[in-house]
């Protein structure tokens, strides 16, 4: 049984699907991951009958704690304050909308249909009210559930939210002190983090309708009994023991007294056996993805494996994307959980795959004139990804051209090799009809020339594109026949 179909087995009843991402920098591919499995759940419900609802939060109430490089000289002074409220570094609306505007430009593309939100808006519309008002007036329960899984003793000065500073406008910086049922008291300091300075006032406030945020862990706690989440899986990174989930899963049996969410970890995307990070530029962003990677191929590798297992994508590695192209065309024609994957990954119907691989396909597109049979073929549509594969992360032996004039490597090809092409090849270029047929040939005039096949494909190569190697040899000279015709008497006389 499909890994999805498998975990969904014992959900019974309504249910609600939730997942979220925090827009404060640039979206790695690794971030399309949780999107893409939540909404493979959500489809299996749906195709189940379930009456369920599938929720994508942009927590953009978290305050900004860091910056990309190139945002750093002029958005620092913007660290600590939230995300919703910090401007965009374009002008246009907030912070959180210039990176999540760029996420939800993705999830579109991958076909995601789950109904978004802002968690901010949350916060301001008065939705978590009563989840601020319960982990207030619990806060003890909470410091207990702190205190037990990071093993020390949380002081009752401690409260699990923030408030946003009246005066200078952070709230990674303040500290709530205490609750009298009505207000909270709060300190905006100096050094509670590293990122960001507080004004060091004091002060007393409502807590309610978007002056306070409920710190991260509680939140996501809060989230699920607010609006009643029945499944969240989580990535790596959240989810190991004493992580974000962890805590929040604790949170929401000992102190919501509510029933966790079906509960899943989702590994990472790793590149030579590290992990991928856009900060170090290791692999890909998701717009990179998406443009060497048809959104149903993007789906498939996310999905064709069992989430807590480590998917090696090194986007430069030879073939590690053509093999991708082929596994889903072999999914689309199996019957097993492959197949299962494949289906999953459609958007909007399923897809009539191409037959060619991607592979012959990458060379295809480097041929010129080629736009009808690619047209006829149905390629259209992949070859633009072949395109990118080709420019941006192919092996550089998969790239050719031909040569203007008599490459140098053709210079070290023996008399023999010489003669093959002049006397055997040559002439047959008028007589054939057909590459496919011309191509066979080869083989067999090699064979009457003495010519092991590599040194007779060598010969082809080295004269025409300067390489040990290329695309279909016959193809390469049916394309560039009067090229050919020339190159191979130059060469033999
Ligand atoms: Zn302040």
């Amino acid at each position: 049984m499909f890994w999805a179909d498998k975990i969904l087995e014992d959900q019974k009843g309504k249910q609600l699907i939730n997942d979220s991402w925090t827009p404060s920098g640039i979206v790695h591919m690794g971030s399309l991951k949780g999107p893409v499995i939540h909404d493979t759940l959500f489809r299996i419900l749906k195709e189940k009958g379930t009456d369920v609802k599938f929720m994508y939060g942009f927590d953009d109430f978290d305050p900004i704690d860091g910056l990309p490089a190139d945002l750093a000289e002029f958005h620092s002074k913007y660290l600590g304050v939230p995300i919703s409220i910090a401007p965009s570094p374009d002008g246009n609306g907030s912070f959180g909308d210039y990176f999540g505007n760029k996420m939800k430009k993705l999830l579109d593309k991958l076909g995601i249909e789950a109904e978004m939100y802002k968690t901010s808006e949350l916060y301001s519309g008065g939705k978590f009210n009563d989840a601020i008002i319960y982990v207030l007036d619990h806060a003890q329960e909470i410091r207990d559930v702190y205190g037990k899984i990071y093993k020390k003793e949380i002081g009752k000065d401690w409260h699990p939210l923030q408030v946003i500073c009246p005066n200078c406008g952070k709230l990674g910086t303040t500290r709530v002190t205490s609750w009298d049922g009505k207000e909270v008291s709060f300190s905006c300091e100096e050094d509670l983090v590293e990122w960001a300075k507080g004004c060091r006032i004091k002060g007393k406030l409502d807590p309610l309708n978007g002056n306070s945020k409920m710190l991260w862990k509680v939140e996501w706690a809060a989230k699920w009994w607010t609006f009643g989440v029945t499944i969240e899986g989580a990535g790596k990174d959240h989810a190991s023991a004493g992580g974000s989930y962890d805590v929040a899963l604790q949170l929401a049996s000992d102190v919501f007294k509510i029933k966790r969410p079906l509960q899943f970890g989702y590994e990472f995307f790793l590149v030579g056996g590290k992990k991928m990070s856009s900060s170090k530029g290791i692999g890909l962003t998701g717009e990179e993805l998406l443009e060497v990677l048809t959104p149903q191929v993007a789906r498939f590798l996310m999905i064709k494996t069992r989430p807590e297992q480590a998917v090696e994508f090194d986007p430069r590695s030879p073939d590690i994307i053509p093999r991708l192209y082929d596994d889903y065309q072999i999914a689309a024609n199996s019957k097993d959980d492959f197949h299962r994957a494949f289906m999953l990954s459609q958007t909007g119907g399923a897809e009539k795959v191409p037959e060619l691989r991607f592979w012959s396909l990458s060379q295809w597109i480097q041929f010129p004139d080629m736009e009808s049979e690619i047209k006829s073929e149905g390629l259209e549509n992949w070859s633009s990804y072949a395109k990118t594969w080709v420019e941006k992360y192919a092996p550089g032996d998969i790239k050719f051209s031909i040569q203007e004039s008599i490459p140098e490597q053709a210079r070290s090809l023996t008399q023999k090799q010489k003669e093959f092409l002049g006397k055997k090849l040559l002439p047959e270029i008028d007589n054939a009809k057909d590459p496919e047929v011309y191509q066979r040939n080869i083989y067999e005039w090699a064979k009457e020339y003495g010519l092991s096949s590599a040194e007779a494909f060598e010969a082809i190569y080295k004269s025409l594109i300067g390489k040990d190697h290329g695309p279909k040899a016959a193809w390469l000279i049916f394309k560039y026949k009067d090229i050919a015709k020339k190159r191979f008497q130059e060469i033999a006389s």
